[in-house]
């Protein structure tokens, strides 16, 4: 057995590899993984000698070589083993590898050059080959995994972590890449449009003067209320995922339709790549799931609160199947049904069934540039928010670390969190939100409508606030209907007094310095 380490975050580096030499593991690394193991005792190879080629160019290229990615890519089929022999290469079974600190060095306001220079190459490269070959390699790209990896080593087993790992590189590299796409685009906000003393990011969506032209793009049933007159503009020369969308039946849209479908549409695409399924109502989602199927995501996204789901949108990550549609029919009425594509003859069996529901097949939606809000005598304009579930820089801050399936729930229910009214309240269980208390004066009451709605179902689950918790009660309320795990921004003067309440409930508390306010 082979394990190649690369890794710029040495978390738990030693003691893992140890185990991996104990386990009979040969060892390869990169220049400074190969430094700190030495210095602890270990054998190691240097990668450059495997591949008799040196690392170059400052470390842009350690890695990159045929031999390496030969032996990461290298299956078990009888004309790989050949190319291997003939090529003198070895097979790789572990791959532990985590990037360069990209976001942290943005984060710190480093200057433009030692940011681009921290855009890891080789390690993305590896990690997409180890986690695409995940039927024979451990694709580890997260400390908190080593024990699992040694376990399943240990066993000999491991065919289902190694698909779950290879999820979750694919999805770091993803997040990866869009923290450098977010980067690069602030940066190209032409130089006029940056008076001094303003930080680029702010300046490309926020020039100082800004021509909005907008044409009429759809009439709209009516406003918000019957008596309101409404339409969809676009912007002149662009076009929008409900341009391009099709309404495969019902009647026309209404402007709540579609600003309710542009709720649920855009949470439905930020939940990531498992199957998920949203239902919003009054622009607050009150049914998210994921789940091995989407037709398993929808039933538990409607489960979750069927009484509200009455009249909602419900949006879909996946095509619409015959079954999706079985059940859809078999549940009270939605208004409106958005997903990416239809089964043949679905569409049609659910226009012919239900005259007034909106069937939609729509594109992703697009980033806006901006938001705009009017006020008197102009807008409020802002960069539209961003939410990541970015574990790598948030903190666990009690004694009580979270299990993974708590870290899985923590991840969703700040999503959620993120795209709900504030206050804004939600708790999850199992990849299904149970309870979401949105749009409330206060903090504590949305914790107690959340607690109310979940009815003691998101027990052992996670609990997400959209900011920080001013007092204690809202937390006791978490603790009270049963989760084992909160996430929070922090950042209130009485951060120090929610930790120790934590601490005292027992309760894992995560801090994401990070507040997500919608309005
Ligand atoms: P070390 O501290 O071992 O010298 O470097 C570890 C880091 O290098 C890891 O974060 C890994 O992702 C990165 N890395 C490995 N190979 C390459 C490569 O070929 N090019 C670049 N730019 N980074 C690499």
């Amino acid at each position: 057995m082979r394990a190649l380490l690369s890794v710029s975050d040495k978390t738990g580096l030693e003691p893992f590899a140890r185990a991996l030499q104990e386990l009979g593991c040969e060892l390869l690394s990169t220049g400074g993984t190969y430094e700190q193991l030495r210095g602890a005792g270990l054998s190691v190879r240097r990668v450059a000698d495997e591949t008799g080629f040196p690392e170059i160019l400052d470390g842009r290229v350690k890695t990159l070589h045929p031999k390496l990615h030969g032996a990461l890519l290298a299956t078990s089929a009888p004309d790989h083993e050949a190319a291997l022999r003939a090529h003198g290469i070895t097979p790789i079974d572990v791959l532990v590898v985590n990037l360069y600190p990209f976001r942290e060095t943005v984060a710190r306001g480093a200057p433009f050059a030692e940011v681009v220079e921290n855009i890891d190459i080789g390690g993305p490269a590896m990690l997409r080959a180890a986690a695409k070959n995940h039927a024979r390699v451990f694709a580890v790209c997260d400390p908190a995994d080593y024990p699992r990896v040694l376990a399943a080593l240990r066993s000999g087993g491991g065919a289902g972590l190694r698909l779950e790992l290879a999820h979750k590189a694919f999805a770091h590299t993803a997040a990866y890449d869009a923290a450098i796409e977010r980067y690069l685009a602030a940066q190209l906000t032409p130089p006029d449009a940056q008076p001094e003393g303003h930080a680029p990011e702010a300046d490309a969506a926020l020039p100082p003067t800004l021509t909005l032209r907008l044409e009429r793009a759809q009439s709209l049933r009516y406003g918000e209320n019957p008596h309101q007159r409404g339409a969809r503009y676009r912007e002149v020369g662009r076009r929008g995922c409900w341009d391009e969308a099709v309404q495969r039946s019902g009647v026309a849209l209404s402007y709540l339709n579609l600003f309710d479908a542009e709720a649920a549409w855009r949470l439905v695409h930020a939940l990531g790549e498992a199957p998920a399924a949203v239902i919003v109502k009054h622009a607050n989602p009150c049914g998210v799931a994921l789940g091995e199927s989407i037709e398993r995501a929808y039933r538990r996204a409607f489960e979750a609160d069927p009484k509200s789901a009455f009249g909602g949108v419900v949006a879909l990550n996946r095509p619409v199947s015959e079954a999706l549609a079985d059940e859809l029919l078999a549940n009270p009425k939605a208004d409106v049904l958005i997903a990416p594509a239809f089964v043949p003859g679905v569409a049609e069996r659910l226009a012919a069934k239900r005259k007034n529901l909106r069937v939609l097949e729509a594109p992703p939606p697009n980033r806006p540039a901006r938001e705009l809000r009017p006020i008197d005598g102009g807008f409020l304009v802002q960069e539209p928010d961003t939410v990541l579930p970015e574990r790598a820089a948030w903190r666990v801050v009690t004694e009580r670390q979270p299990t993974d399936a708590e870290w899985r729930d923590l991840e969703l229910a700040w999503v959620v969190c993120a795209y709900t009214k504030s206050n804004a309240i939600v708790l999850v269980k199992d990849g299904q939100a149970l309870g979401i208390g949105a749009g409330q004066q206060s903090r504590v009451d949305a914790s107690r409508i959340a607690a109310q709605k979940a009815a003691g179902r998101a027990r052992g689950g996670a609990c997400a606030s959209d900011a920080f918790y001013p007092f204690r009660d809202g937390l006791e309320v978490a603790a009270e209907a049963g989760v084992a795990a909160v996430i929070q921004p922090g950042g209130s003067v009485k951060d120090g007094e929610l930790i120790e309440a934590a601490n005292e409930l027992g309760l894992a508390m995560v801090m994401t310095g990070r507040r997500h306010f919608l309005h």
